[in-house]
């Protein structure tokens, strides 16, 4: 019974999170990384339960890995996009995956980004950004919160609900305080 239970308050908790918020956001999560994988897969059954589009910005998990899970749990996935940087190109496709071509391409994923931003402006989309981490094993801070400010910023001009999703103190701090000026609130779990 055990884990019945520690999944039904995680659940709790991440719904919790967007109760006071306004209408259009933009959020930083934080948790530790043995907790990582199940707090970013919690928040897209949330989003995808209360009916909203969610894109996945993906480099920490292959694609059909979630797909699996959130199968097993009975997500409904029809209303899932992931871009996945984790697979590689010729990897086979599941669900409704974009898979990009190089990894930790900067510019294909800002491209990417718009895009799609472009493609779900004004609907209830959720866009998850789960890569923080990744990218900065690739690439120096301040080219990251250059990256970061241009998406958060295209997300605020296109209306769209963000999460940046991090690692509690695995982030550089000044990475991390250019997001968190961007965004509404930085929760921890
Ligand atoms: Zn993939």
């Amino acid at each position: 019974m055990t884990p019945v239970a520690s999944q039904s308050s995680v659940q709790s908790s991440v719904g919790s999170i967007f109760d006071s918020l306004p209408p259009r956001w933009l959020l930083m999560v934080e948790s530790t990384s043995t907790t990582a994988r199940k707090t970013v897969q919690d928040l897209i059954s949330y989003h995808l339960a209360q009916g909203s589009y969610v894109v996945l910005l993906s480099a920490s998990r292959p694609c059909f890995d979630l797909y699996t899970s959130l199968q097993e749990q009975k997500v409904p996935q029809q209303n899932l996009l992931v871009l996945c940087s984790v697979c590689t190109n010729d990897s086979k496709s599941v669900g409704n995956t974009l898979h990009l071509k190089q990894r930790q391409s900067l510019t294909e994923e800002s491209i990417a980004v718009g895009v799609i931003a472009q493609q779900f402006k004004n609907k209830k989309a959720v866009f998850i950004i789960d890569s923080l981490p990744t990218l900065l094993m690739y690439h120096s801070p301040a080219i990251i919160a250059r990256f970061m400010h241009n998406i958060l910023v295209q997300f605020q001009r296109e209306q769209m609900n963000g999460i940046v999703f991090s690692l509690k103190g695995a982030v550089d701090t000044t990475v991390r305080e250019e997001i968190a000026q961007l965004c509404d609130n930085v929760v921890s779990l």
